[in-house]
């Protein structure tokens, strides 16, 4: 057992006092979104009740100090990835919307026929859309990585697929539907030999495990921070300052701009800004950079060590029952249990599941390509959180357990 204070944590989430259906919530959706602890609420609220101004263009105070603690979200996240200056850290939407940046702006100047990127067969779809998306337009070919049968990547053939000099290698850190970590390091190494960019989703990872881009060596990093304990609608995209700087703008509108005449064009602002037009989710990053506080306050190998043994406990507890199948049983996974018992439909399931209080979520989470490649409809998957206790996945064994055998 670790020394992780798991009630003090919980003590700090006024949604886990909640019931759900008259029980208890016991909330195992937190790769979908985490909940937020007070000082992440207290954060945002207190911007908007006695702060908030529009930034960057203000010389009054509110401008200034709403300015100052934007500028200094940027720099927690800055710290909390290692990255090297708040240059390469661009607040965006969330994940999805820092892929579909990459895609348009990078991707779009630098993929054509008879180029080919790899993707891998775990891939949310939200790293393979923006991909087939601007393969339709440009003509490039997508290769794809395939899993082995415990859920990791074909190392084999992903080197083959880098012999074919790919321009651009985009996996993700951690799956959401399998839980396996993947070895950034070792493969962002293997396809820079190669001569590729690197692009890595990092919407699993940030909220689990200590990440340092500058360690791993990938070109671009992305995550959201509605699962880091901060709200929707804010995310990081990372890039290393070179390739931004080459990039051309995203979006257009106000603050992307240096100067703008209808004689002599527009010229662009410096980075970050250059990718930030329009007014920004002011109150969204300075709250993230505050969840980035929380879980530092926490301690980042704390937290890693909990959902392992949460991840652990939950495999251990869930295996005995009868014709239960995990999907994903890597040897490196981080806070994701996915499984199907056989007859017994995941929403169904599922839906046992939330009467007793218990939230799961059952479908293809995103990943439709390797539900197929499975021939599975989708899975039931529990995922952890900081304030997840070990009695809360006996609850989940033992009703899961019930579900069962009512349902067969
Ligand atoms: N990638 C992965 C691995 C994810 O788990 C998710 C969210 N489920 C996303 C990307 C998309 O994140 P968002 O919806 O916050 O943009």
């Amino acid at each position: 057992m670790s020394t992780f204070d798991v009630q003090a944590i919980r003590a700090q989430f006024p949604i886990l006092s909640r019931e759900v259906n008259g029980k208890p919530l016991a909330y195992f959706d937190s790769a979908a979104s985490a909940h937020k602890p007070q000082a992440v609420i207290d954060a945002q609220s207190r911007y908007l009740a006695h702060t908030h101004s529009n930034i960057h263009r203000g010389v009054h105070a509110l401008a200034q100090e709403a300015t100052e603690a934007y500028e200094a979200a940027r720099e927690t996240v800055r710290a909390h990835i290692g990255a090297s200056s708040t240059k390469e850290i661009l607040f965006v939407g969330g994940t999805t919307d820092g892929i579909n940046l990459v895609a348009q702006t990078w991707g779009r100047t630098r993929l054509g026929a008879g180029d080919c990127i790899v993707l891998t067969r775990m891939e949310h779809h939200s790293n393979i859309v923006p991909w087939q998306m601007l393969a339709l337009e440009q003509g490039f070919d997508i290769l794809v990585v395939e899993l082995n049968e415990d859920g990791t990547l074909d190392g084999e053939m992903f080197e083959a697929h880098l012999a074919r000099n790919p321009k651009l290698v985009a996996f993700t850190h951690v799956s959401n539907a399998l839980g396996t970590v993947n070895d950034v390091k070792h493969w962002t190494s293997r396809a820079h030999d190669a001569g590729a960019t690197v692009l890595v989703d990092g919407a699993q990872s940030v909220p689990h495990l200590p990440v340092n881009v500058r360690d791993l060596g990938v070109d671009f990093y992305m995550f959201s921070g509605h699962k880091t304990y901060g709200p929707t609608g804010i995310g990081i995209l990372y890039g290393k300052e070179a390739l931004l700087d080459a990039m051309p703008p995203y979006r257009g509108g106000g603050e992307m701009i240096g100067t703008v005449s209808f004689e002599k064009g527009t010229t662009y602002n410096e980075l970050p800004y250059k990718f930030e037009a329009g007014t920004p989710h002011i109150s969204g990053g300075i709250a993230l950079g505050a969840a980035l506080d929380w879980m530092n306050g926490v301690g980042m190998p704390a937290l890693t060590a909990h959902e392992h043994e949460l991840t652990q406990h939950a495999h251990a507890q869930l295996e005995g029952i009868e014709g239960l199948r995990f999907y994903g049983t890597a040897p490196c996974k981080a806070g994701v249990v996915s499984f199907l018992v056989d007859g017994v439909h995941p929403y169904d399931l599922g839906t046992l599941l939330d009467q007793l209080g218990i939230a799961v979520r059952t479908g293809h989470h995103c990943t439709e390509p390797l539900m197929d490649k499975l021939g599975i409809p989708g899975t039931v998957r529990a995922s952890f959180g900081a304030y997840n206790t070990v009695e809360e996945i006996d609850r989940l064994a033992e009703a899961v357990e019930r579900a069962v055998s009512m349902l067969r």
